[in-house]
């Protein structure tokens, strides 16, 4: 297909009058983009038909990427630059007076994941379909997607994400292909043939809706698919007779029930509430996106023994982890494959990744729950737990070992375990992390199966957090190295070379400068607080969790407040302090670090004697949109987690591809971040891991102790209870003196003379902008191209 401007501009007049009979002049601004973005689907929907068709009668095997969240962000500006049609689309829009900040501002923005989990995801289809791998999404359509976060009196109010209300251009519903959703009911054995074979009675149906998405690859007419699922009932959704009485009817309370499953992403796995609907979730998802991957492999006429060499499923994280159950149930009941062979099967098509080490994450489920719920996939639990714990005693003949390792024990199932058991690939997300999972979390899996064990450290699309985020540094960087880095960004390391050119230097700088004046602008917008742009820009933006340790950033900033105030000869490099985050509805703990962060902010933000030094800025809302803005705008990335809670970040890496220089702690991948810049040009602070676990074992650290012996972060921590900030912060203040479970004061020292020094460094411009570089050059390493790529090679043998 030959796309040219005149082609655009009339598609655009068809287009227009097909959807509003208008023509497309005199259509409202809003309808223009959802216009050109309807064409853009047209030219996108050819490639997609044909990549489909040749799936469909190809040999080539496929990935179905199993995931509870996609964090996509909006998808408008990255699916025009993947297809290659920036400047034509450029050129069209100025012909128009459009822009692509227009796109930015009318698109829907599927916000379908809580952060780094969903995002992974999001980035991980993109790089699939831009190497040409033919892997697809497996997902829930939710109607509402992470909460709105508003910031009243400073503190988070959440309100709904109705990211659907004005449409959503690129899905696309196959209604011909749902699939029927079996809960509750009996199920008996009955003699049938012959033999055994259980039957399932008295169930209730949901329906499964499939909506695609496409993923498109950067320019290589690749596009792939995500599947998102919507709840429906089945048949007639309308009493008629009920409605002409005006009454409700069984039938509409039976409608919410079923849409209640795709109704809202949970924004927290850890409460009690709805825990429920969050099982049914997951199984819904799981059994519609096995049904349909088996349903086309059989119309393609392959047999169940040929599956592991037609597709993968990674299970990404615990949520889907009712795969390995529910496979074995659609082989053994409906393939009528025998037990062993379906396991065979079942191992080698399942790979499972981990993605936190946290105990009060890791997903458990009541026994009386699931064997209500889902009564077969259940029972196929209790056999898979009981071969297992077979396995195992027979290997040690000790009962307490085989405990250890049990699926079910407790009358709770434990998903992480379920996962290792029927997969032939468990990865952590890090170096570190997958360490940490084989030599402790894990131990014991890991010495049953330790060929099952690998590292997968985490990636990011640069397509999107720098190709659409940072237009001028893109260009800046085909100026000077060409730009083949965009299909291989391992070749950003060519920028090394230009790290000591002041010429180019200069230029990195008003780059940043001008990104700069944009994050002020959307502080403006969003919070009425004016930002100096000659400030160094301190970011900390993530998901508000105690082991992330924003209390850390935010103590720091106290100290500043009282050392401006009573020390005479106090100065430093104006900072300003940017957080954004949102926190677990029933986290109190999070939700009162916000409130402190806007608390202290409001006090210093209007006391000229400390504002002329620093500000703190809480941008309400965070998300995939607001990212692209703030983190190219940074000049300072903070990583600071607790060593060993972090599995990996990924923020990190988005902000050393922007040219925000590091300071963090020696966690996740900022472990590999410092190998591959070298400790000069990243600023690492506090304890690491091995000294944390040193002191966890030997009981040493006590706060209260430690705060005696530290009188200057003492006052501190007393100010969080005297009053200073207004509000009672006495919540936080217990927290921290009773038992500092994430190592905040600990590490307060390390924090604060490392701020200081990074204060000393900024100001010497040519050695930061040097540093700026060499981190540009090395993010390539992080691009989710290369994790893609040794997924493929070494978990989906692709
Ligand atoms: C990348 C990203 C995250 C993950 O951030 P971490 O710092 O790695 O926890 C969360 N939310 C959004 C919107 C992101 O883009």
């Amino acid at each position: 297909m030959n796309i040219t401007k005149e082609k655009i501009l009339s598609d655009l007049k068809k287009v227009a009058m097909i959807m509003f009979t208008k023509e497309f002049v005199d259509t409202s601004k809003e309808d223009q983009y959802k216009i050109f973005a309807t064409v853009i689907k047209g030219y996108l929907s050819e490639n997609w038909l044909e990549k489909n068709e040749n799936y469909r009668i190809g040999k080539e095997k496929q990935v179905y990427y199993f995931s509870l969240e996609f964090l996509l962000g909006k998808m408008t500006c990255t699916n025009i630059i993947n297809l290659g049609l920036e400047e034509l689309c450029m050129e069209v829009m100025d012909e128009l007076g459009l822009d692509f900040k227009g796109f930015d501002k009318y698109d829907a923005e599927p916000g379908l994941g809580n952060g780094g989990l969903g995002r992974l995801a999001a980035c991980f289809l993109d790089s699939m379909a831009s190497i040409g791998i033919p892997g697809h999404g497996c997902g829930i359509r939710y109607d509402y997607g992470l909460f709105e976060q508003k910031i009243v009196n400073g503190e988070q109010i959440e309100g709904p994400d109705n990211w659907l209300k004005n449409g959503f251009v690129w899905e696309t519903k196959k209604s011909h292909q749902s699939k029927r959703i079996k809960f509750y009911g009996d199920i008996t054995l009955k003699e049938l043939g012959g033999c055994l074979t259980p039957v399932h009675t008295g169930y209730e149906t949901i329906l499964a809706v499939p909506y695609d998405v496409p993923i498109v690859g950067y320019k290589n007419k690749v596009v792939n698919n995500l599947r998102l699922w919507k709840a429906q009932i089945e048949g007639n959704d309308f009493d008629f007779n009920s409605f002409s009485y005006g009454t409700f009817s069984e039938l509409d309370e039976k409608k919410r029930n079923a849409e209640a499953i795709s109704k809202l992403l949970y924004p927290d796995d850890t409460t009690e509430s709805g825990r429920l609907l969050r099982l049914k979730q997951e199984y819904f998802f799981v059994s519609a996106g096995l049904q349909s991957i088996v349903d086309y492999n059989s119309k393609k006429g392959i047999t169940p023994n040929e599956f592991p060499n037609t597709f993968s499923i990674q299970i990404n994280d615990t949520h889907p982890a009712l795969c390995v159950a529910e496979f074995m149930r659609i082989l053994i009941d409906e393939k009528k494959v025998y037990w062993d062979e379906a396991w065979e099967i079942t191992k080698e098509v399942m790979s499972y990744t981990n993605h936190t080490i946290l105990t009060e994450a890791m997903e458990k489920w009541e026994i009386d729950k699931v064997q209500q719920l889902i009564p077969r996939v259940y029972m196929i639990i209790e056999e898979i737990n009981r071969r297992f714990c077979d396995e195992v005693y027979q290997k040690y003949d000790d009962w307490d070992r085989v405990m250890e390792v049990a699926i079910i024990k407790d009358r709770l199932i434990n998903m992480a375990h379920l996962a290792i058991v029927g997969s032939h690939s468990i990865n952590g997300v890090s170096k570190l992390h997958t360490e940490v999972l084989t030599k402790k979390v894990l131990k014991n899996f890991y010495e049953l199966y330790p060929e099952r064990f690998n590292n997968k450290t985490n990636g990011i699309t640069h397509r999107r957090w720098l190709l659409k985020s940072n237009k001028a540094l893109t260009t800046l960087i085909d100026e000077m190295i060409g730009s083949s880095w965009k299909d291989d960004p391992n070749l950003l390391e060519k920028l090394t070379e230009f790290s000591e050119d002041k010429n180019f230097c200069e230029k990195i700088e008003g780059i940043k400068l001008e990104n700069k004046k944009k994050l002020a602008e959307l502080i403006w917008q969003e919070t009425g607080i004016e930002v100096d742009i000659n400030s160094i820009f301190d970011t900390h933006v993530k998901r508000l969790h105690g082991y992330k340790r924003q209390l850390l950033n935010i103590l720091h900033i106290i100290y500043l407040y009282r050392e401006i105030l009573e020390n005479k000869d106090f100065t430093m490099h104006p900072k300003t302090f940017i957080f954004s985050a949102k926190a677990a509805p029933g986290y109190y703990l999070a939700k009162r670090i916000i409130k402190l962060i806007n608390s202290v902010g409001k006090l210093i933000n209007n006391d000229d004697r400390i504002n002329k030094f620093i500000k703190v800025i809480f941008i309400p809302n965070y998300s995939v949109s607001k990212a692209q803005i703030i983190i190219p705008g940074s000049d300072l990335s903070e990583q600071i987690s607790t060593v060993g809670m972090e599995a990996s970040g990924t923020s990190n890496m988005k902000f050393m591809m922007n040219g925000a220089l590091t300071i963090g702690t020696l966690d996740g991948a900022n472990v590999e971040i410092k190998e591959a810049v070298g400790g000069e040009n990243i600023f690492i602070f506090g304890l690491n891991y091995k000294e944390l676990k040193e002191i966890e074992k030997k009981q040493s650290y006590n706060p209260i102790k430690f705060l005696k012996e530290n009188p200057k972060i003492n006052k501190i921590v007393e100010m969080l209870r005297d009053g200073t900030f207004g509000g009672d912060f006495s919540s936080i203040y217990s927290h921290l003196v009773d038992e500092d479970r994430y190592f905040v004061l600990k590490d307060f020292n390390s924090y604060l003379e490392t701020h200081k020094k990074i204060d000393g460094i900024y100001r010497d411009r040519d050695r930061w902008n040097s540093m700026v570089v060499k981190n540009i050059a090395k993010s390539g390493h992080f691009s989710s191209d290369n994790t893609i790529r040794k997924y493929a090679e070494e978990i989906w043998k692709i």
